[in-house]
């Protein structure tokens, strides 16, 4: 691969992501930031929902590590750190108590999966598991509900957060898309 295939910028407005407002430093890039843009702008309108768009694009397009029944995984395009990944269901819904029993057991049972694959490709120290209910809490895309799954490393809570809202990201997304679809087991996660 060439230096230029590298350096190549893309339109984050083109990937689902929970966005934060943090800067985003992509080292194998270098040079180049990816801003925390891309949000809609009416939250309630599926038509705008990066949630709702990814799973009528390819995976690759689309960073989806896997498709399961009621609900899939996706890489978030603005990560806390390498290998963040989120869990949705297909349906636009935004609060936990509007999941069907079904869409309840496969979040979770992808949530667990997740953590067992991201285990398998690049053995986090823990994880930050959750789901933000609400601007207020913090959700990005509030209107979708979205499962956090964050592995950890000792030592990823740098400097660089807090003193310029910018982290350091070592993996590409593309890469990380598919080391992880790739470790997916067959079958698994679809259980409900
Ligand atoms: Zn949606």
């Amino acid at each position: 691969m060439s230096e230029a295939d590298w350096t190549q910028a893309e339109d984050p407005a083109d990937f689902a992501g929970d966005p934060d407002g943090m800067e985003r430093l992509w080292t194998p890039h270098r040079m180049v930031y990816i801003r925390g843009e891309g949000k809609p702008e009416d939250p309630g309108d599926a038509q705008q929902c990066p949630f709702c768009a990814a799973p009528a694009r390819s995976d690759e397009d689309a960073l989806i590590v896997h498709r399961g029944r009621s609900a899939f995984v996706i890489l978030n395009l603005f990560p806390y750190n390498s290998g963040h990944l989120l869990v949705c269901p297909y349906r636009h819904v935004a609060d936990y108590t509007e999941l069907t029993d079904e869409e309840v057991a496969e979040v979770a049972a992808l949530t667990r999966t997740a953590m067992r694959v991201v285990r398998d490709v690049s053995a986090p120290a823990g994880f930050n598991l959750g789901m933000n209910q609400g601007d207020i809490a913090g959700a990005g895309i509030a209107a979708h509900l979205h499962q956090h799954v964050v592995p950890r490393w000792k030592g990823d809570a740098n400097f660089l957060p807090i003193i310029a809202r910018t982290k350091a990201l070592p993996i590409l997304l593309a890469t990380t898309r598919e080391q992880f679809a790739a470790a997916w087991p067959s079958g698994a996660g679809e259980e409900g």
